[in-house]
Parts: structure tokens; C-alpha cells; sequence
């Protein structure tokens, strides 16, 4: 359940991160509701009509959010150990990424910024890798050392938040440049060169969990699947009456659903959206997204549902599609083989990029 600090001041608002879509194998999403709670297809027997059931596993206070895996079409303790295994993977990835854990790999780099390279596992390097990608691809909107401002923007916690003083910003955003990162294959090295260069892998990290949960019900044989943990999901194969319907967060309205939709052949649909984690102070909006160049919470997008073949490039790319915005963000999801996706803008008009327009039943506004 998403949780609010209602000793707050009226104007300021501070959400802790929430599902935003529903992950289920409903057949008629919309009348089942759009809470992360109770996803459609609750357990085993969510499907009377269709045979085999659907086993549904959740595991919440994982990187901060509820990860939820379902399976449909196996035998009902052997889907059980699997998603045991899948969320126990999740768990083991977050040791690794968490910022909060003094002995994670990235409070590791982070310490031993502009002191000495770090070493790290191959999979944090390759990911660390596949980010430094997504920067390039995106001309720097997605950019991991975003993190050197996040010590500024703390103050949006405080009672009652404080906006940081624009010096301090700008102080930080000199610090923020993804080319700066030092890679090294051969030694397995991560260096941050200067102080107070920091990373966080907020933006890519739940999609990673989920592929790699994925894989670990794909070793197992496992077919039919969602795994799903915040707003990120990777769907493979189906559900037996027909594809998972997915469905998409409404921005505004809370436990609302603002459209559906299925991804026949698989792959992740990624949700990056302002209401997820904000504070409003005289009325404008202050979230967790951080446009690079500005060093300040993006304007001009309230949500971005993009679809990829996996979980970590949806993730990525949904974060820097939203700071982008509409109109580049449109331009980058055009030109990116097999990625596609639905923006919504500051004024809440909807745009959804060619290769999902007839796919996307969006709901009329009620
Ligand atoms: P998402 O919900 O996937 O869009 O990710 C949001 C998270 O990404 C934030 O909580 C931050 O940890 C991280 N983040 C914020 N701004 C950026 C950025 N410009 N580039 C990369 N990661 C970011
Ligand atoms: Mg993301």
C-alpha cells in the first residue's frame, strides 16, 4: 500500500514507490481493478474456466517496491519453488545495487570515488555497460551519475521540504557526466575520477532484477510467465485462455487503469512516472526523475509505458524517454528497432509511438 506522511504540510505530498501496473492474468482488466495489491489473478485458482492455474508469488520491500511473479500452466508446487527461486534472484541483485547497503558494489564505488577503482562482479560491470549504452543512445538523459545531485534533493524529505539552493545544483550537476565513469573489462574495475561523482542504478536496476527472474524461471523450464516488480514487467508466453493483458497505470488517478494491452510475443513493458515518489510545494510537482542537464526533477512529461524485447533496456529507456520528453523521447522510441511507447505529457495528452498504435485500448476519459 502506498503510504502517506500526513503530517506534511497540505501543499507537500511524499509517496513511497507503488506498482503501477497491474500485473495479472485478468481477462477483463478494467473490471478488476488496478491496484498492485490485489493484480487480478490472485492465486491458483483465479481462472476457473481455463484448466491449469495461474500460481502467483509476491515478495514486497524488495528494491523498494513489491515484485509479484506469475505462473500459468504448471503444476502448482513446482510453479511455487520457481517463484521462490525468481524473488530469492531479485533479493541476491539487490545486494549488489542497492545504494542504502554500505556493502553493496555501488556504496563500494561510490566510496572510492576519485580515491581508486573498485572491483566488481562481471554482471554489475555489464549492466554499468548497458546504462553507459542507453546514455549514449539518449545524448546523456539517462545518466547514472545523476546521483551526485541526490544528496541536494534530499531535502525534499525534510519536514517540511525545502527546495535546494540553486548554487548547490548547479555545484552538483558539474559533476554529473556518464563519460567520466571508468569502465575496465580486463581489470573488472569501476572508478569514479573525482569526489563526489556518485551512481545509482535507480533507473535500470528493477528492470535487470526482472530479467534476470526471468531467466531463473526459464532455466527451470518455465514458460508461461509474468514477473513484475514495481513498474516493470516481463511477460513470456501466455496465459492458457489467451495472452496477458497488461495493464497501464492511469497517472491521475490512483487504482485506475488508463489502458490495456498485450505483448503476444513477449517482452517487458516498463512504466516511468511522476507520481511514483513526490513532494508538491506551491503547487509544481518535485519527483524522482532528474533531467541532467537542468540538475533539477523533469518537467513537461507526467508518464512514459514503453515496451522492448527486455526488462533492463525498457527501464532505462523509459527513464530517458521521460526525461526527454514527449517530443524527443518520441523521436529516440521511433528510431530504436523494437521499441515502442505510450508518453504523456505535462498537459496529460497522450501520445503513442507507430508500432503500438492498434495494439493500445485506451480507455475514454471517465
Ligand atoms: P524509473 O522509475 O525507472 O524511471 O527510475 C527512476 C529512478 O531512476 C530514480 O529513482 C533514480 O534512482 C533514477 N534516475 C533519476 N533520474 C535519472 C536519470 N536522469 N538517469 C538515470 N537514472 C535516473
Ligand atoms: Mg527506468
Amino acid at each position: 500500500m502506498p503510504i502517506t506522511w500526513n503530517h506534511l504540510l497540505p501543499t507537500a505530498r511524499y509517496l513511497l514507490p507503488t506498482a503501477l501496473l497491474l500485473m495479472t492474468g485478468c481477462g477483463d482488466c478494467r473490471s478488476q481493478g488496478a491496484s498492485s495489491g490485489d493484480g487480478g489473478a490472485a492465486g491458483p485458482d483465479a481462472e476457473p474456466d481455463a484448466g491449469p492455474p495461474i500460481v502467483d508469488g509476491v515478495r514486497d520491500g524488495l528494491m523498494g517496491t513489491e515484485f509479484r511473479v506469475s505462473i500459468a500452466g504448471e503444476e502448482p508446487a513446482r510453479a511455487r519453488e520457481a517463484i521462490e527461486a525468481a524473488l530469492d534472484e531479485v533479493a541476491r541483485i539487490e545486494r549488489a545495487l542497492s545504494p542504502y547497503r554500505d556493502d553493496s558494489e555501488v556504496s563500494r564505488i561510490n566510496r572510492a570515488a576519485a580515491l581508486e577503482p573498485v572491483r566488481v562482479s562481471p554482471e554489475t560491470l555489464d549492466l554499468l555497460e548497458r546504462a553507459r549504452e542507453v546514455s549514449e543512445l539518449s545524448g546523456g538523459a539517462f545518466d547514472v551519475t545523476f546521483a551526485a545531485l541526490s544528496p541536494i534533493w534530499r531535502s525534499l524529505r525534510e519536514d517540511p521540504p525545502r527546495l535546494p539552493a540553486d548554487e548547490a545544483i548547479d555545484e552538483a550537476r558539474g559533476l554529473v557526466d556518464w563519460r567520466r565513469l571508468e569502465l575496465d573489462r580486463e581489470a573488472g574495475t569501476a572508478f569514479l575520477p573525482r569526489r563526489g561523482m556518485r551512481i545509482d542504478l535507480g533507473g535500470i536496476g528493477k528492470g535487470h532484477a526482472v530479467d534476470r527472474a526471468g531467466e531463473v524461471l526459464t532455466k527451470r523450464g518455465i514458460e508461461n510467465f509474468i514477473v513484475g516488480g514495481g513498474g516493470d514487467l516481463l511477460v513470456r508466453g501466455r496465459k492458457l485462455s489467451g495472452p496477458w493483458r497488461l495493464g497501464i497505470q492511469h497517472p491521475r488517478r490512483r487504482g485506475e487503469l488508463m489502458g490495456e494491452l498485450d505483448l503476444p510475443e513477449g517482452g517487458a513493458l516498463v512504466t516511468s512516472g511522476d507520481y511514483e515518489r513526490f513532494v508538491e510545494i506551491d503547487g509544481t510537482r518535485y519527483h524522482h526523475i532528474i533531467d541532467p542537464r537542468t540538475g533539477r526533477p523533469v518537467r513537461g512529461t507526467t508518464a512514459v509505458t514503453l515496451t522492448a524485447p527486455n526488462a533492463t533496456l525498457a527501464d532505462a529507456l523509459s527513464t530517458a524517454v521521460f526525461v526527454l520528453g514527449p517530443e524527443a523521447g518520441l523521436a529516440l522510441v521511433e528510431r530504436t528497432e523494437g521499441v515502442e511507447a505510450i508518453l504523456v505529457d505535462g498537459e496529460m495528452n497522450v501520445t503513442i509511438s507507430s508500432g503500438l498504435r492498434d495494439r493500445v485500448q485506451l480507455y475514454e476519459s471517465r
